[in-house]
């Protein structure tokens, strides 16, 4: 869009500092750059260093993106130097320090806000971040939020805030959702930490996030409106029009070296990796990662690896670090897990290319614990699912993908294990009930078809959705209209 030099604009993008929450902005980022407006993104040191290079590529292919920096507090809050995302934390014992470190951000912001030329048209920050509320009112600056979830999650939460029914009914009976397009129903203990909390104590931070997210002027969604669309309906009308769906967000790298360094430096090497997949048939690879953050026990681990080896499928396997990493690698080798599975299995130990690797041909399901980014990049790759949710809003991706879009089976999951107890949960998950998901998922009969052809329109609606004319494009156009008149109104020209 092409607006006089006089009214161009300026978006600030201030992520939260969790893969989860930055990955999607930084694409967010080159998204809006795409649609002509200038994009500033406040970052840390840490996550700058993670990001460059997918920015500096943006900026030499000719986008208006700037990266600027802010110290990240970390002594101040106790956590050790160079700890500025959540999935580098030691310990999630540590969230709460974390968090102290994020609020302590909100003044050497102002300052830069004051400093900052040309000034801001907009400040799209995340939801977790209440402090800009304060921060935007100040400098007269319009907020929006994002918030990271799909539609059909903000209305069952907002359902839930509302009719607080999950407080009436014991913690493992379902009920249904109340006032949804479909019928829902979770047990309490399948809900996200605002109505099932866990055992860290969060204060009232949950509360705030939720006052101040209805003090934003709007909400970016990272979905689209043909996946979800009588859900986004209903929840603009909440919003009183103000929510713009822009994505799959993932989509904007389409860039192979972009893809490959998404997030981090991949901790394989491409070429093997791409080789590893090329020598395999189509469809036939399950990609089995539980996101950024998900840790496993010991036990859950195992129970994971067997599943996959006991399915006749080729794999690849993510293997994450946490407190319990140790035990993990010794089953791996003493058991010779590794070894045993090496003519069909490959293991990534550390960050995985995720989106090159949901992209290649030759892979056929995913394995995915159901965060938002890792299950719309999923749909986005035209793939049915095997679900295994684990915490936060996981269950209701799960429930979208599994009852409504009916392109996934689960694992068997039942409750939620809160941020600190995954590495102690146990008897979640059994390999039976794996093999059998994975069996279903990558089945040549009808029910497997059927579900692979649902799964591949989504595909085709989700690119569609991103390209000139579809309707996530043209939300990127509304946002920045409604942005350009809000800049009028202020000035009074219009
Ligand atoms: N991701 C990745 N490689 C990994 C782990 C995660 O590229 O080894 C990316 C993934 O593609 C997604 C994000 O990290 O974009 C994780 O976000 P999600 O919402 O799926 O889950 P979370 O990590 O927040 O639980």
């Amino acid at each position: 869009m092409a607006l006089p030099p006089d009214q161009h604009l300026n978006f600030i993008l201030i992520p939260l500092m969790a893969p989860g929450h930055t990955i999607p902005m930084i694409d967010m980022a080159k998204l809006l750059a795409k649609h002509g407006v200038s994009v500033t993104i406040i970052v840390t040191p840490a996550n700058a260093t993670r990001f460059s290079s997918v920015i500096d590529r943006a900026v030499r292919s000719g986008l208006s993106i700037r990266l600027l920096q802010i110290r990240f507090p970390s002594s101040e809050a106790g956590l050790p130097p160079g700890c500025e995302s959540a999935d580098s934390l030691p310990s999630y014992s540590l969230i709460q320090n974390f968090f102290v470190a994020i609020n302590l951000l909100q003044k050497p912001l102002e300052e830069m806000l004051k400093e900052l030329d040309p000034s801001p048209s907009c400040i799209i920050c995340d939801k977790h971040l209440p402090w800009t509320a304060d921060t935007c009112m100040k400098f007269q600056i319009p907020r929006i939020i994002f918030d990271g979830m799909s539609c059909f999650t903000q209305l069952v939460m907002h359902s839930l805030y509302t009719c607080k029914i999950h407080e009436r009914v014991p913690p493992t009976e379902p009920f249904v959702v109340p006032g949804l397009p479909d019928r829902i129903e979770f047990t309490r203990l399948q809900l996200p930490g605002l109505f099932n909390p866990g055992p860290i104590n969060f204060g009232d931070f949950r509360e705030q996030v939720k006052k101040t997210e209805s003090m934003a002027h709007g909400v970016v969604v990272n979905s689209f409106e043909e996946l979800e669309k009588s859900y986004v309906n209903e929840f603009r009308k909440v919003k009183g029009g103000k929510v713009w769906s822009i994505g799959p967000l993932s989509l904007c790298s389409n860039h192979e070296l972009d893809k490959a360094e998404r997030g981090n430096q991949a901790s394989i090497d491409i070429e093997q990796c791409l080789k590893w997949l090329d020598n395999r048939n189509p469809g036939s690879v399950v990609y089995a990662c539980l996101g950024s953050l998900g840790r496993l026990s010991p036990g859950q681990f195992i129970e994971l690896a067997e599943g996959l080896e006991s399915s006749t499928h080729p794999f690849i396997l993510v293997v994450k670090g946490g407190s319990r990493s140790e035990e993990i690698e010794k089953w791996i080798q003493d058991e010779g897990f590794e070894e045993r599975t090496k003519e069909r299995g490959l293991l990534i130990r550390g960050w995985a290319p995720q989106v090159l690797i949901l992209s290649h041909p030759s892979v056929g399901g995913f394995l995915t614990h159901c965060g938002w980014n890792s299950t719309l990049e999923g749909i986005s790759a035209a793939l049915p699912m095997i679900t295994w949710p684990i915490f936060a809003e996981q269950f209701l991706n799960e429930k979208l993908v599994v009852q409504i879009l009916e392109t996934g089976v689960g694992v068997g999951a039942q409750t939620v294990t809160h941020l600190g107890e995954y590495e102690k949960a146990e008897n979640q998950v059994t390999r039976d009930g794996i093999k059998s998901a994975i069996e279903r998922v990558m089945d040549k009969g009808k029910e497997g078809s059927e579900r692979r052809k649902r799964a591949q329109e989504l595909g085709v609606m989700a690119k569609r959705s991103v390209q000139v004319g579809g309707s996530s494009s043209l939300n990127v156009t509304l946002l920045i209209q409604e942005i350009a008149q809000l800049g009028k109104t202020k000035k009074g020209i219009a």
